[in-house]
């Protein structure tokens, strides 16, 4: 599937509803690519989906943290058996 496609489908309903002026934008999550029409009042929109998208990114950006606050000690520790 072509990308550009959807961006030109995208570019047209944004034209449909200019009233409104919403920006065509990009999904930040990873390897998503959705486009999307923020309709926010300040474009403060990051995500196709919030709950899905932005879910998994906030979830990506607090494990990064606590890698970062804990650096790995054994990331292969063999599983205890009984
Ligand atoms: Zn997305």
């Amino acid at each position: 599937m072509s990308a550009n496609v959807a961006a030109h489908l995208a570019l047209a309903v944004a034209d449909l509803l200019d009233r409104d002026r919403p920006e065509l934008r990009r999904c930040d999550g990873d390897g998503c690519g959705w486009l999307f029409l923020d309709t926010t009042r300040n474009h403060s929109r990051r995500w196709c989906d919030p709950a899905d998208c932005g879910n998994r990114a906030r979830v990506r950006a607090y494990t990064r943290r606590q890698q970062a606050a804990r650096p790995a000690a054994s990331p292969d520790s063999p599983p205890s058996t009984m």
